[in-house]
């Protein structure tokens, strides 16, 4: 059609592609908590990335945010929510907000929602998108994540999206009986991480391997 410039960003488009994502991404691979699945087919995660990846928000991968950092893919954003095993009840503390998107499903399944983000820019631009979205509920915080959040505790779930050496003591303190944390942690082999599920039982600390995965380093304060 002469003069007609297609819009990619129309709000039919954006949704289609989401819904897309959700079934060929997320339900084929496995992932069946419904509020999971609807926290994924509402957050509109092209509003997190940085302007020129955009197009490329709904693919099956992660994606460069600023500072050296990057959004995870689809999969590991739903994946890890799941094994979180939220309720609308849950309070849940992630480390490592980065553009918000994970902040933003976690807000779509429970309103107590605590985040933690290192790097200031990173911080402000969250919080701005976050806020301009109506997530006007989450608690966020400029800080090392690794010392968690101590007057807030305890969590029923942690989540932390970068990779730690070891698991930080303050994390597993702050878990309640019961809790959850997923937390990818390196292995000793060159680059290598694999994602653990850790609960917190009245036994002790119980360890899962989930899977192997990529994620930027969790930084510590010098
Ligand atoms: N969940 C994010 C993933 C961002 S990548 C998203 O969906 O975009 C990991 C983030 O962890 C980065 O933003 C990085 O700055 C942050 N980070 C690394 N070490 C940290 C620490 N010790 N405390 C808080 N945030 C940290």
């Amino acid at each position: 059609m002469p003069g007609f410039i297609k819009n990619e960003h129309t709000d039919d488009n954006v949704l289609a592609q989401r819904l897309r994502m959700v079934d060929r991404q997320l339900i084929r691979r496995g992932i069946h908590d419904p509020a999971v699945l609807d926290a994924m087919r509402t957050v509109p995660r092209h509003l997190f990335v940085p302007e020129e990846y955009r197009l490329y928000a709904y693919q099956d991968s992660p994606q460069p945010i600023g500072k050296g950092q990057t959004i995870s893919q689809p999969y590991i954003v739903a994946s890890m929510t799941e094994q979180l095993e939220l309720t609308p009840d849950s309070k849940v503390l992630e480390i490592g907000t980065g553009c918000g998107y994970q902040t933003a499903v976690l807000a779509e399944i429970t309103p107590h929602v605590y985040t933690i983000e290192m790097i200031p820019e990173l911080y402000e631009q969250a919080r701005d998108i976050l806020y301009r979205l109506g997530y006007t509920s989450i608690n966020m915080k400029l800080g090392d994540g690794s010392k968690g959040w101590q007057e807030e505790a305890p969590f029923d779930a942690i989540i932390v999206t970068a990779a730690a050496h070891e698991i930080p003591q303050p994390l597993v303190d702050q878990l309640a009986i019961n809790g959850r944390m997923v937390i990818p942690v390196e292995t000793g082999w060159a680059g290598q991480q694999e994602l653990l599920k850790l609960v917190k039982t009245p036994e002790g600390i119980s360890r899962q391997h989930l899977y192997e995965v990529r994620f930027v380093p969790l930084r510590e304060e010098s």
